[in-house]
């Protein structure tokens, strides 16, 4: 297919009619299909069904002989901590592992620094004129949300392919305003992208105007593949460690789409001088998490293995759906000059670029052909995309059928919307 730009005349004509065509075609179907939500399926979620009769009967107690039913053990159980060390790259005692939401734990470490600081800083956090984080995009927008609540101001920074443009993080976070920053390592959400080594270790080296600078490492995605290649990431820690930041990671975790999402473990690891500051704040907040859940996660995951394995289901599942949204687009917009997507190797979305100035209008097209998309501009700080072209496609939750209906649909609204603006 030729790129709509080059196209004579006659041929955006004829290309015209026969994607309209297609899109009214589509239309007609009366679908109700939603591609909004980065949700676990039902099928996914069933994969942990065994964990209902865990940690069973009389299963209550840890190896160190407490009881799990009690109050108590802020930190979470030992052995659990060691279960997810692995993954969060720091030894057992530096690992916490809290209650449901890995999400509440950023809120958390926000909001204390902003009312206590955090080791290294002069004062709260609250107490700077307009304290601002880094946020690289296309990004979560709940990282934004947080920022937005509490008033701190947002830097946008561009996705190269393999981590954020770190000139340009190098040269923000030289501000001693700028406090920290959202990193999503691994299968980013939602670009897919994986941040290469040696973005890692410009991360952790770079200079930072605010002595108490933190990196935000969700690593919410860090077992969670969507081919036979496990993608391993740099070290953060021992990184910032050996630059001499020993204190820059925070890093998070979850099992929310690992077990269940919303009753799984929420993760938090540090330094030595961080987990101390964590603690003594949680201690505060809570007499102890949900160690029967934390019990629970242990008899069914196991070990580290054991959590691999358990994510080879969840390939299974989600791979055949990456697979139709990438066919689709493939087949309606090659060669067309319209849209540039992602081909991510793990997470749980698609990136779309449409044609600059044509994202809003690729998402109303869905609405009224029934399909419900993200809104435009929700990865970008304050929901504003300044070229209205990314969109996020989310193929997890709805069915393989329902995936292959849907990304027909969005590929006709994109291609549509790139003739419409050609002849504009
Ligand atoms: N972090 C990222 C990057 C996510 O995409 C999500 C959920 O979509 C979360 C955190 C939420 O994690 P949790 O369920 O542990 O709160």
């Amino acid at each position: 297919m030729n790129a709509i730009a080059d196209l004579s005349t006659a041929d955006l004509g004829a290309l015209r009619t026969r994607v309209r065509n297609a899109y009214d075609a589509f239309r007609a179907r009366g679908l109700k299909l939603d591609m909004t939500r980065g949700k676990p399926s039902a099928a996914q979620l069933d994969l942990a069904n065994p964990m209902f009769s865990l940690p069973g009967n009389g299963d209550h107690f840890t190896e160190a002989g407490d009881d799990a039913r009690n109050y108590g053990g802020v930190q979470g159980i030992a052995e659990v901590r060691a279960l997810f060390a692995p993954i969060m790259g720091v030894p057992a005692d530096q690992v916490v592992v809290g209650d449901n939401s890995s999400l509440a734990l950023m809120h958390d470490c926000l909001a204390w620094a902003l009312l206590k600081g955090v080791p290294g800083s002069a004062e709260p956090w609250s107490k700077e004129a307009a304290p601002a984080f880094i946020c690289p995009v296309p990004g979560y927008d709940r990282h934004f949300a947080l920022c937005e609540e509490y008033g701190i101001r947002m830097l946008p920074v561009p996705m190269t392919g393999h981590g954020p443009d770190m000139d340009a993080v190098e040269a923000l976070a030289a501000d001693p305003a700028v406090k920290g920053m959202w990193c999503v390592p691994k299968y980013s959400n939602p670009s897919g992208e994986v941040y290469d080594d040696a973005t890692i270790r410009r991360l952790a080296a770079m200079r930072a105007g605010a002595p108490d600078f933190r990196l935000f490492w969700d690593n919410a995605y860090a077992v969670h593949h969507l081919t036979a290649r496990r993608h391993d990431i740099l070290n953060v820690m021992e990184a910032c460690a050996a630059a001499g930041h020993a204190d820059r990671p925070f890093i998070f975790a979850s099992t929310s789409k690992v077990t269940l999402a919303g009753a799984g473990l929420a993760l938090f690891a540090s330094s030595a001088a961080n987990v101390r500051w964590y603690l003594a704040r949680a201690s505060k907040r809570t007499i102890g998490p949900d160690k029967l859940n934390q019990l629970r996660h242990l008899r069914f995951l196991r070990n580290i293995e054991g959590v691999h394995r358990h994510m080879d289901g969840h390939r299974a599942l989600l791979a055949p759906k990456f697979d139709a949204v990438a066919e689709a687009l493939e087949r309606h917009l090659a060669g067309l000059g319209a849209a540039r997507w992602t081909r991510p190797e793990g997470g749980y979305f698609i990136t779309v670029d449409a044609a600059d100035g044509t994202a809003r209008r690729v998402v109303a097209l869905a609405k009224e052909a029934g399909l419900a998309l993200t809104p435009a501009g929700a990865t970008w700080p304050l929901g504003q995309d300044p070229h209205d072209r990314t969109l996020r496609i989310a193929p997890t939750f709805p069915s393989l059928e329902e995936v292959r209906a849907a990304a027909e649909g969005i590929a006709l609204c994109i291609a549509l919307a790139a003739v419409e603006k050609e002849d504009a």
